[in-house]
């Protein structure tokens, strides 16, 4: 088995059977494809990480995704919605810190007024930091119109995980309705795209009932996408939704760990130059699973600039890291973490996705 892995990286034929037979590889193995990763990682887009100042702006949501512990009908979730001027002042805090880009991430809403409220904050995002901070937006799916008025208003970048790219998959742990319809956020995505936002997607691994050959096609999709950047995490069970009631069929936490860097850096591999996020979830299940991660191939990470009071609302998921901090202890923190990784931080830097630029270049945006 060891000369096959071997063979696969150094031929570099990527078929579906040999993904999937990378994502079941021991500890030996598995090294292999890190090592790997971490080569292509450094040769194309460098031993650097750029910050994100993620801002958690609301847990209202209109949705009700079965894995999510914000999900509308979830009773138990206290919902909280961040004054503007509370927002301005953590976009500050990312600004002054030299975060090179903030986050805007918040539940599902899609009205006119909120449309409007983005629009604003987006501009006064932008004349507070003088055009100096990135802003990358992750607000779910919304009308073409909307994307197009907040690309107008100054974001530029977009998260939309697909969550899976296989649509039996996908209405297993999503409500088989209007609301949550698979074609519904493929046309989301591809909206961004034709938009011009540097578009990211990604996937939770380790969901009840997916496959491998899901995982796999996950990655293809990703790649025939043709993604500009991925947020991919681990999936972690909230007590409080649906999809709970299969825990019993879940691997292992450390096993999802494990999956999700394989993933990483599987895709490091096959999508060279885009931006991979070092997803939040990972630390939940180890303390410095986001650095393993950077280490494998990912070249982004989220440190959060919510308000601490709101930190604990926003659980998507159980064990969230770091709810009883404020952003000020983050920076020392996250300095010494990147440190251990070996890589610099592009600080005040965008620190945009490599791949968006060569499709400009390209002309394809
Ligand atoms: N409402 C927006 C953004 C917030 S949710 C949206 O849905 O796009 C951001 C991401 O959190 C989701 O895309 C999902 O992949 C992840 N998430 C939600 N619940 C999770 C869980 N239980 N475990 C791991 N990730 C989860
Ligand atoms: Fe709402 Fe996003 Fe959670 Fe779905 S994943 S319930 S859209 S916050």
């Amino acid at each position: 088995m060891s000369t096959t892995i071997d063979e696969i990286l150094q031929q570099g034929d990527f078929s579906k059977k040999n993904i999937i037979a990378l994502l079941q590889t021991d500890k030996i193995d598995r090294n292999k494809i890190f090592t790997h990763a971490a080569k292509v990682k450094e040769k194309q887009v460098g031993k650097k990480v750029y910050y994100r100042g993620l801002i958690e702006m609301s847990n209202i949501c209109s949705k009700n995704c079965y894995y999510c512990g914000i999900r509308m009908d979830n009773k138990n979730a206290d919902r909280y919605d961040i004054s503007d001027a509370d927002i301005l002042d953590a976009v500050k805090f990312a600004h002054e810190s030299k975060y090179g880009s903030i986050v805007l991430q918040a539940g599902e809403i899609s009205s006119p007024s909120f449309t409007k409220r983005i629009s604003k904050l987006l501009k006064q995002i932008k004349e507070l930091s003088n055009n100096e901070l990135g802003i990358t937006i992750s607000l779910g799916e919304q009308p073409d119109e909307v994307y197009r008025e907040w690309f107008e208003s100054g974001a530029h970048r977009y998260l939309l995980r697909i969550e899976s790219s296989n649509p039996d998959l996908y209405y297993k742990i999503h409500p088989k309705n209007k609301k949550h319809d698979f074609e519904t956020r493929l046309g989301c995505l591809k909206s961004l795209q034709n938009i011009g936002y540097q578009t990211g997607t990604g996937v939770m691994v380790g969901l009840p009932f997916q496959t491998y050959e899901d995982l796999a096609n996950d990655l293809f999709f990703m790649k025939d996408f043709d993604i500009d950047m991925c947020g991919m995490g681990p999936y972690i069970e909230h007590k409080d939704t649906p999809l709970y009631e299969y825990k019993d069929l879940l691997m292992p936490i450390e096993d999802r760990f494990t999956l999700t860097l394989k993933m990483i850096a599987l895709l490091r591999i096959l999508m060279k130059d885009i931006n991979i996020a070092a997803a939040t979830a990972l630390q939940a299940i180890d303390p410095i699973g986001r650095e393993k991660a950077i280490k494998v191939g990912a070249n982004i990470i989220m440190p959060n600039v919510t308000p601490g009071m709101y930190r604990d609302s926003y659980k998507l998921y159980e064990n969230k890291p770091c709810t009883d901090e404020e952003a000020a202890d983050c920076t020392n923190c996250m300095e010494m973490r990147i440190g251990i990784t070996g890589d610099d931080i592009g600080y005040g830097e965008w620190g945009d996705s490599k791949h968006y630029i060569k499709r400009i270049q390209h002309g394809l945006v």
